[in-house]
């Protein structure tokens, strides 16, 4: 072999080398970016919370991977039904509002608004923990009520008062009263309404934190 012929197998060795280098790092990269990529995408971190961001047909599709109950189940660990939240309230006076778009279109409504006079008892719709009392702009005096296997939050808005004595941290009862029907917060004054969301969440998640919104319509319907 003489000198020219030994430096050529040298620079194709370093070019094949180098080569093999590109294409093996390129996959790795690409990999790690996907997997970055689905972490980012999770649902629990990417789903709406009741009071912010609008909700897309990606979010629901990966909602429904989910391998913990579907929105079919019923929110309770104990399988039971759930109760309409305001009293007097029949299956057949409710309407479906969860796909309303609100906002201006900007959001999803993701609850159900049931109608009914002003100072009509809300009850619990199913047994929980009062975890938070909260007053906001646009839900009025708010409730979050937290099942008993942490993984879904029922959240009961505009009411007109709190049950007397209610405070954080209360167990309630199923029909347990929780306050009353009314319209504080941005509901119409003449509409007095109760809005109920069913979350489902995660047992480390705070109230606040994104969570997956079930159309509690079907679940107060069915089989009535
Ligand atoms: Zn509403």
């Amino acid at each position: 072999m003489n000198l020219v012929d030994r430096i050529l197998t040298i620079v194709i060795t370093a070019t094949i080398t180098s080569a093999i280098w590109i294409v093996a790092g390129g996959t790795l990269i690409e990999n790690a970016s996907s997997e970055s990529q689905r972490k980012n995408t999770r649902p629990a971190e990417a789903a709406p919370s009741p009071v912010a961001v609008p909700t897309d047909g990606e979010t629901d599709a990966s909602a429904a991977s989910l391998d913990r109950a579907g929105p079919t189940a019923p929110a309770d660990s104990d399988g039971r039904q759930l109760l309409i939240p305001v009293k007097n309230i029949r299956p057949s006076d409710l309407t479906d509002t969860f796909s309303d778009s609100r906002s201006e279109g900007v959001r999803l409504h993701e609850a159900i608004d049931i109608m009914a006079p002003r100072g009509t008892s809300v009850v619990a719709a199913g047994p929980g923990t009062v975890e938070k009392l909260f007053r906001s702009d646009a839900g009025g005096n708010t409730i979050y009520v937290r099942s008993p296997d942490g993984e879904t939050i029922h959240y009961y808005a505009h009411l007109d008062r709190y049950a007397e004595g209610l405070k954080e941290g209360q167990r309630v009862r199923r029909g347990q009263r929780l306050g009353t029907v009314g319209s504080s917060g941005n509901a119409s004054d003449e509409a007095p309404h109760l809005h109920f969301a069913i979350l489902q969440t995660t047992q480390d998640a705070e109230w606040w934190e994104p969570a997956n919104a079930v159309n509690p319509f079907p679940l107060l319907t069915a089989g009535r």
